[in-house]
């Protein structure tokens, strides 16, 4: 049993990470969490946090392992000795059914027929054996830049492929992290969300109805940003570089949940609209052809703009008077002779 520092155990011992990179995808989120603080992959893989299972790590990116060596996780789990194990997915799961000759998407050989193993085949095969299913970026959530109108495999999301309702032997529904890449550290937070469930010290993970984490998707960008202000007064950017408000060059903020605006990217620092690049909606089911072309402005902004432009202009202006009356010292404060603070005492 693992101890904690109040001397409870946890649940579970050891808990591996099974991680298929082999969607259609860039692995940008595996490269995207090593950017993670908040846990860091080495504070949870060393053990930094206590009462946490001892955590084994199995993702082709960042293992020591190779070829055959790597392969022989996915071998292990799929015969139960792995156990437990989270699988997480990342990329687009294809639609091998329309694949008449080949496949989409592998990752290593069939010994008997000396074929490739399709990714679809490694997400039948793991997928019942795992105690949690993460969906890992945009692609492997909900389909993303992959499943782009006029895309020739047919990708979607895993929870498309999967089923909505599925849910893990455990009793889990598929855990939904997007974003593209992911958020470093919303990553690496739900992960642990899970190992503290699995080790018996969290309730059941809290999901939306597009099964993201609702602590993480619960707001909106424009929420979340620095420029709100500048939009609540209608002072809009002309073009890039400007410190106002960028909904007019493109950005979908206000319709969008992601907490990037809030959290920054690595350490508080960058994002999006924030530090100055619209937001794309790239954590969005509708992401990227409900967005696109990106750099016009959204249509429904049209109205909201103009109706602001109107009310900001005469709130800026009483603003500007009020600024000027608080930006001067109160009188009473001079080197004159005299008291004229107000004071009145009772005795000296
Ligand atoms: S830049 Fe985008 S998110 Fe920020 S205030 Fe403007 S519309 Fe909202
Ligand atoms: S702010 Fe917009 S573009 Fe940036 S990560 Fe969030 S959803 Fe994607």
């Amino acid at each position: 049993m693992t101890g904690t520092s109040n001397g409870k155990s946890s649940a579970v011992t050891d808990v591996h990470i099974v991680w298929i990179t082999a969607g259609l995808g860039c692995d940008g989120d595996s490269v995207s969490i090593t950017a993670a603080e908040q846990p860091s992959i080495e504070d949870v893989l060393l053990g930094a946090i206590p009462g946490l299972p001892k955590v084994h790590l199995h993702n082709p990116v960042l293992a020591y392992e190779n070829g055959d060596e790597f392969m022989k996780f996915y071998y292990q789990a799929e015969k139960g000795e792995l156990d437990p194990f989270v699988l997480v997915v990342e990329g687009s799961i294809p639609n091998e059914k329309i694949k008449k000759e080949g496949y989409w998407a592998a990752v290593g050989t069939n010994p008997d027929t000396g074929q490739p193993i399709t990714t679809c085949e490694w997400i039948d095969r793991l997928s019942p054996k795992a105690l949690a299913v993460v969906a890992i970026g945009t692609c492997a959530t909900y389909g993303g830049i992959h499943a782009m109108e006029g895309n020739p495999t047919g990708c979607m999301g895993l929870a498309d492929y999967l089923g909505w309702n599925w849910r893990s032997k455990a009793g889990l529904p598929i855990v939904n992290v997007p974003g593209c890449p992911v958020q470093p550290d919303n990553f690496m937070e739900t992960v642990l969300y899970l190992l503290y469930q699995v080790a018996g010290m969290a309730p059941m993970i809290p999901l939306d109805k597009q099964l993201r984490p609702t602590w993480l998707f619960g707001k909106t960008v424009h929420e979340g940003c620095d420029r709100g202000s500048y939009y609540e007064q209608g002072e809009f950017a002309e073009e890039y570089g400007s410190s106002k408000c960028l909904v007019k060059l493109g950005c979908w903020g206000p319709v969008v949940d992601c907490n990037v605006t809030k959290r920054g990217w690595m350490r508080g620092i960058g994002g999006c609209p924030n530090v100055g690049g619209i937001c794309i909606g790239c954590t969005m089911p509708g992401f990227p052809d409900k967005f696109m072309p990106f750099m016009d402005e959204p249509p429904g902004a049209k109205l909201s703009t103009k109706t602001i432009a109107v009310y900001g202009h005469m709130i800026r202006s009483l603003r500007s008077i009020t600024n000027a009356t608080v930006n001067k010292e109160p009188k009473w404060r001079h080197p004159r002779t005299e008291l004229t603070t107000g004071y009145r005492p009772n005795t000296y």
